[in-house]
Formats: structure tokens, C-alpha cells, sequence
């Protein structure tokens, strides 16, 4: 059982119907979400969806208009932030420029007014876990970005706070240090067991490193789930697009049973999925088609959904080359094909005719 399927667990931090009102702007509006102990959890969205706003609340900078927000089943909106068992790291890391390294992790800790040894020995296991070793004694300003990074994180692990914040701790970092530093983070989370709430508006890296996500609209969560779930049954038009890529047809259904008949162009075969869906006859609904799951070839395929277009144009990533093919009704169709030594470069080049095809399972049937 994960944490959030198993019913006799309770969550570490619940939001209760909360909304946060700035005047008559609503950021967030009658939310509910639980999030368990020891979850890696990650807030996405496009900017201005209010993931910073639900974690400001979190660490207690903002409090919710209405609403509860409980941390261990105790209603903490009152409660101030220092006295919440919550840490935040921000993305401009907020390091003191004339404290060392050393120093930096043991502030919060000499603040509350720790005794000596139980400083010296969690600042020389954060550093540890951190892999600072060799940069104790250095200024913030001595360090790279990725140094910098991990002290940040160092520090704001230090007091061992239950719950800790990341707004988009990596922004800063270039995209391969990046990557790296996310399996670092994971890492890290999992040795500390400390609960992670991050916020990032990158989906890749949402999916990497988070056990759930929150995809949130408008102030509104639109879908929590796994990566997994997330990405092969989002639960509408607007997740599936945010998250990967994705092709959509817009028709309309017929079904019988559990197939569907989507009459999506003029002179063109409906195409068919499975769903688990009840439409009614007409609807509209759309198709979600990852380019991935679509078969590009030359010849014709044995498969009811099949369609011919011509290649428009080729975006070449090394592993795989992504097509843009373009239909005889205006649809242009992105599928993906991974390259092999035997045909070179890539399979196929522009203006080729070619065949696109795909199971009736590997689309997605989406009502909105
Ligand atoms: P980004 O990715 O750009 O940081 P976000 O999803 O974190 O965006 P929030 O910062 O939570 O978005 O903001 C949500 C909405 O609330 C925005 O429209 C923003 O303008 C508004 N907002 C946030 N803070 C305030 C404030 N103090 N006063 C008025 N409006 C605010």
C-alpha cells in the first residue's frame, strides 16, 4: 500500500476547504488535499495557479481566508511560522555571504539555542548527507551553484523539520546539473524521511522526482496523482497538454460498449478507442494520442486507426526524431520514432509519405 491508498493511514497535512482571497481575486478557491509523511510531493501548474500561494500557507507567511489547514491532525493557522515544524527553501537560497558553510547549517540550530554538542554533530551529519565535506570552512560566494544548492538544503534540513518547502529549488541550476541534482534530492528525502513539498513549473522534473502531483489550474487542483497515472490517464485535455506531449482530435462519440467512435474530419473513418467512459450519442469528446504510442511506417498497417500524411517536419533529439506529419485534413499529427544505426540519421525525411497507426487502447477518450 502506498501512503495515500492505505484507508487506516492519516495524512501528515490536510487542507480543508480552503480558500485564499488577495481583495476579490480568489488564488485559491475551496481546496482539499492530503499529503502523507515521508511523500515527495510536487505542486505544477502554469504561472500564477497559486502553487506558491498553498505553500506559503503551509509554512504560515499567508494565512487561508476560510478553511483549515491541519499539520498532524492539529489546525495550525494560527500557528507562526517559526513555531511550525515546517522549513522552507527558497530559490535564491538565502545564504548569509559572511558565515561559511559550516556556520550557515548550524544558524537555525544555534538560534534555538541548541547546546554545542548537538550542533557539531547534526551540522557534521548534514554535511555529510549533503556532501560538503571538503567546502566547510569556504563563504557562500566560493562555492558553484550545485554548492550552493546543497547547503541550502543542509541548512533548511538541520533543525529536522518535518515538513520541508522546496519553491523551485533547482531553478537556478543548468539543465545537466539540474537532472543530476534531482536524484540527489530524492536521495536526500528518502535517507531523512522528511516530508518534501515541492514547487516547480517544469513537468519533467515533477515527474522525476515526485511519489504524487497536484496539477492545479486557476487555483483549483485539476488532478493528484502518481507520474504515471498522471501521464497515461490524465483526466483532462488541459493535463494531458501540460504534462508531456500529446496529440488531441476533437469529435464525436457513438459507442458501443466499450469502444468508441470518434467522427472527427469530414470523408475520413472514425477512429476507435476503448474507454471506460459513458457518452452520450454526439458528444464531443477528444482523443489523447502520446506520440510515442503512434507507429510510423511506409507501408499501409493491418490497424482501424490509420491515416496517410506527409512529413512536414522533423525534430531530431539524437535517440528519437519527432515527426510532424501533416493529414489531408489540416490535422498535423506529432509522432515519435526512435532512431537506429541501421537507417541512419532517422527513419524517414521530409515531404516522405507516410502511415500513421495506433491501437484502439493507445488513445486516451477525454470529455473535456
Ligand atoms: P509562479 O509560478 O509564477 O510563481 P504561482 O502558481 O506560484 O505562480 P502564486 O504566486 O501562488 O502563483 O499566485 C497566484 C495568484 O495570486 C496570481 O494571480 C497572483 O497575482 C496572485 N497573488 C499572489 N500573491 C498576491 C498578493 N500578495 N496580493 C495580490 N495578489 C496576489
Amino acid at each position: 500500500f502506498a501512503p495515500w491508498e492505505d484507508p487506516g493511514e492519516k495524512p501528515l497535512i490536510q487542507f480543508r476547504n480552503v480558500t485564499k482571497k488577495f481583495g476579490d481575486f480568489t488564488a485559491i478557491a475551496n481546496l482539499d488535499l492530503d499529503i502523507f509523511a515521508r511523500e515527495f510531493f510536487a505542486l505544477l501548474g502554469p504561472s500564477g495557479c497559486g502553487k506558491t500561494t498553498l505553500m506559503r500557507m503551509l509554512a504560515g507567511f499567508e494565512a487561508p481566508t476560510s478553511g483549515q489547514i491541519l499539520l498532524g491532525g492539529e489546525d495550525i493557522v494560527a500557528t507562526p511560522p517559526n513555531k511550525r515544524p515546517v522549513n522552507m527553501m527558497f530559490q535564491s537560497y538565502a545564504l548569509f555571504p559572511h558565515l561559511s558553510v559550516w556556520e550557515n547549517i548550524a544558524f537555525g540550530l544555534k538560534r534555538e539555542g541548541a547546546d554545542k554538542a548537538t550542533i557539531e554533530t547534526r551540522v557534521a551529519d548534514m554535511i555529510r548527507l549533503t556532501r560538503l565535506d571538503k567546502f566547510a570552512r569556504r563563504k557562500p560566494h566560493q562555492l558553484s551553484g550545485g554548492q550552493r544548492q546543497r547547503v541550502a538544503l543542509a541548512r533548511s534540513l538541520a533543525k529536522a523539520p518535518k515538513l520541508l518547502l522546496l519553491d523551485e529549488p533547482l531553478g537556478a541550476l543548468d539543465k545537466k546539473l539540474r537532472e543530476e541534482t534531482q536524484f540527489e534530492l530524492m536521495d536526500i528525502q528518502e535517507k531523512t524521511g522528511t516530508t518534501f513539498v515541492i514547487v516547480t513549473h517544469d513537468q519533467e522534473e515533477a515527474m522525476t522526482v515526485a511519489s504524487r502531483v497536484a496539477v492545479m489550474d486557476e487555483g483549483k487542483l485539476v488532478q493528484v496523482a502518481t507520474p504515471d497515472r498522471i501521464y497515461e490517464t490524465p483526466s483532462s485535455v488541459y493535463v494531458a497538454d501540460f504534462i508531456g506531449d500529446v496529440n488531441i482530435i476533437e469529435g464525436r462519440a457513438s459507442q458501443t460498449g466499450d469502444k468508441v467512435l470518434l467522427d472527427w474530419a469530414e470523408g475520413a473513418s472514425p477512429l476507435v478507442a476503448s474507454t471506460t467512459a459513458l457518452l452520450q450519442k454526439d458528444q464531443t469528446c477528444f482523443l489523447a494520442i502520446r506520440p510515442e504510442k503512434i507507429t510510423i511506417s511506409a507501408e499501409e498497417p493491418d490497424t482501424a486507426n490509420r491515416l496517410q500524411g506527409e512529413i512536414l517536419d522533423i525534430g531530431y533529439l539524437g535517440n528519437i526524431s519527432t515527426y510532424h506529419v501533416k493529414l489531408p485534413t489540416g490535422h498535423v499529427i506529432k509522432a515519435s520514432a526512435t532512431n537506429t544505426r541501421r537507417i541512419g540519421r532517422r527513419a524517414f525525411t521530409w515531404e516522405d509519405k507516410v502511415w500513421l497507426s495506433w491501437t484502439d487502447t493507445a488513445a486516451i477518450v477525454l470529455e473535456r
